[in-house]
């Protein structure tokens, strides 16, 4: 049976190949756990650590989830480089998780499950369809926060970061600075489609979408000087156009 040593060395080296790098493919032969990836889909989202706790090892991936491993007597995870042969027969494969660079395949593990440290999520905008309904209830219950800071509360909406809030206002044409309360549900409607867009085709597309204002210094739209500033409780950096953005 693998120590707590064992799994903390185990965790060690995942986490060193793993880390910041997104899932190019997931693949469970356990239910439970693939129900969760038809309904969360781990591709596309950033490895954010592996960790161990006691005798489990932990996977957490951006947007809160987290996949905690038991090895019991048989388990274990194993690391490859991409296409390096297996040590382990195929049948004993139960989780494969892959990234650009290597293929992490979890051996005969008998206990396996999503965790999720935020249980109260907004309707995710990695997935393939989103409830904008549900996510536009959720916007209207925060009416008296400012816009770029209600896109990052990830129980509104769940999977926006710093860069695509940003990005979205400036293709909304709307000021991350307007609270919530002064938008009509058609603006807010369509800043969240074109955040899912975004988000869509950075976690899946070859490219990731161009920015036009994150880091950039003159408006591609009207050539004005791009603004920065820190927003919210948690000083996020923001960048808008002050003439495209109203
Ligand atoms: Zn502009």
């Amino acid at each position: 049976m693998p120590e707590g040593d064992t799994i903390f060395r185990t965790a060690a080296t995942l986490h060193r190949a793993l880390a910041g790098s997104k899932v190019t493919a997931f693949e469970t032969v356990l239910p439970k756990l693939a129900s969760v990836d038809d309904q969360h889909q781990l591709r596309g989202r950033t490895i954010e650590s592996v960790r161990a706790a006691g005798k489990h090892l932990l996977i957490d991936f951006e947007g809160g989830l987290t996949l905690r491993t038991h090895m019991r007597m048989n388990g274990s995870w194993h690391i490859y480089r991409r296409g390096e042969r297996w040590q382990r027969p195929r049948s004993e494969m139960r989780i494969v998780i892959e990234t650009e660079a290597f293929v992490a395949i979890g051996f005969s593990i008998p206990v396996a499950e999503f965790t999720s440290d935020a249980p109260q999520l907004g309707p995710d905008l990695l997935l393939d369809s989103v409830d904008m309904g549900e996510a536009l209830q959720r916007m209207r219950a925060h009416g008296s926060d400012e816009i770029g800071n209600a896109l990052l509360n990830q129980r509104i909406v769940a999977g926006i970061g710093n860069i695509w809030k940003s990005e979205s206002l400036f293709a909304a044409g709307v000021d991350p600075f307007r609270r919530v309360s002064e938008l009509d549900d058609a603006t807010i409607v369509n800043i969240l489609t074109i955040a899912h867009k975004l988000l869509r085709a950075s976690a899946l597309a070859d490219r990731p979408p161009r920015k036009s204002v994150y880091q950039g210094k003159l408006c591609r739209r009207c050539g004005s000087k791009i603004e920065y500033r820190r927003q919210g409780a948690d000083a996020r950096g923001t960048y808008w156009c002050p003439r495209c953005q109203t």
